[in-house]
């Protein structure tokens, strides 16, 4: 008799079912009557028989593990060493109640793990994903380790279930880590430990609705910096999502971004964490600022080909007056022009306010710079 389970998830090798209708690998726990070694032995029988083609030959595309109840630990290194041709690996469904330890496998080909549930620890270290890896709805009970692992397509890990910080993303270089794709509500799930984060995460790039899931996603991220004390993560993810609220703002097409707190936000201080953008601006704001009192000193002297240098160096002093603290006592000259007087004074206090708020928001970028 054939096992239900190995026709009902189609599996090209079918096995012979045991007293509760199910195969050695399909049946539970319970029911397998014999010790891990030889369960594990038998799997390596099956993986052997996808390897060689069976007893037919066949070359098989797909190696479908799909819904195998693993019953105790399993090293899957010294199967994997055996895979010549390139086929797609099928672990969906599958229970894993020992460790399970997938460390150093080069997955050639795309390998889903959809669905499984790992009841102890899982490793992953210095696994190599050459082609899609699909972690979708898997619940961790334990630990799950992807130290030094390489992402070379995308790592789905997207509605995992786990406790805090069960799943460890560790050492895993920039460009891997950009290729893993999960979503707000799977950041308390995952803790990271990376040297250098890539500048847009996987959702940013690839999802339809980007603006709004990856500002979300990147709040999650700052939030979760924030508990952990991590100062220099938080200004990271700070900047990441205010950016995605500015995207947001410039994909709407009837609304002026130009017009938006976050949009002046950004350009003034690079959202309070860029001192050189602050610093930039601020000698903008400067330089406008100089070319109004020239202008004002223009008006006041009248317009000569032999220019007054004291007076064109009054103009610095002004300037100069703007900033709060700073005191300077050049006026305009009363006994010339009377209008000049008030319009000067006024349009000198004005020009004093953008200037006191931009060097308020460069002091704030360079503390959050050195706090971080
Ligand atoms: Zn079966």
């Amino acid at each position: 008799m054939i096992c239900n389970k190995c026709i009902e998830l189609h599996w090209p090798i079918r096995q012979k079912a045991l007293n509760d209708g199910l195969c050695i690998f399909h049946t539970s726990r319970e029911n397998k009557a014999c010790d891990v070694k030889t369960f594990n032995a038998k799997f390596f029988d099956l993986f052997s028989a996808y390897v060689s083609g069976g007893v037919r030959g066949k070359t098989y595309r797909q190696y479908n593990f799909d819904g195998i109840i693993f019953p105790g630990d399993i090293v899957f290194f010294a199967y994997f060493q055996k895979v010549a041709r390139k086929p797609q690996i099928s672990f969906k469904h599958c229970i894993y109640y020992g460790f399970s330890d997938f460390s150093n496998v080069v997955f050639h080909n795309s390998v889903m793990f959809t669905g499984s549930k790992f009841y102890s620890a899982s490793y992953f270290t210095n696994a190599v994903f050459l082609e899609n890896a699909n972690f979708f709805d898997c619940k961790f009970n334990d630990v799950a380790l992807f130290k030094n692992t390489i992402v070379n397509k995308k790592l789905n890990l997207a509605r995992i279930h786990a406790k805090r910080n069960m799943v460890h993303i560790d050492g895993i270089d920039e460009d891997s880590v950009s290729k893993i794709m999960f979503d707000p509500s799977e950041v308390d799930a995952i803790q990271f430990s990376i040297q250098k984060w890539p500048e847009n995460l996987y959702v940013e790039r690839r999802a339809k609705d980007y603006f709004i899931k990856s500002e979300t996603l990147y709040r999650c991220l700052k939030q979760k910096a924030a508990t952990e004390h991590d100062q220099r993560m938080v200004s990271h993810w700070h900047y990441r999502e205010k950016m995605m609220a500015l995207a947001q703002l410039q994909g709407g097409a009837v609304w002026k971004p130009w017009k938006s707190i976050t949009w002046w936000y950004y350009c003034c201080s690079g959202f309070g964490e860029d001192p050189k953008r602050a610093i930039k601006f601020f000698a903008g704001i400067f330089f406008a600022a100089f070319l109004v009192l020239c202008g004002f000193k223009l008006w006041e002297t009248g317009w000569s080909p032999y220019p007054d240098w004291n007076k064109f160096f009054e103009i610095f002093a002004e300037t100069l007056a703007l900033i709060p603290l700073v005191k300077s006592g050049a006026v305009a000259d009363p006994s010339k022009v009377s209008l000049i007087v008030p319009i000067k004074r006024f349009v000198v206090s004005l020009m004093q306010i953008p200037v006191s708020v931009q060097i308020a928001l460069f002091a704030f970028a360079l503390r959050n710079r050195f706090r971080r």
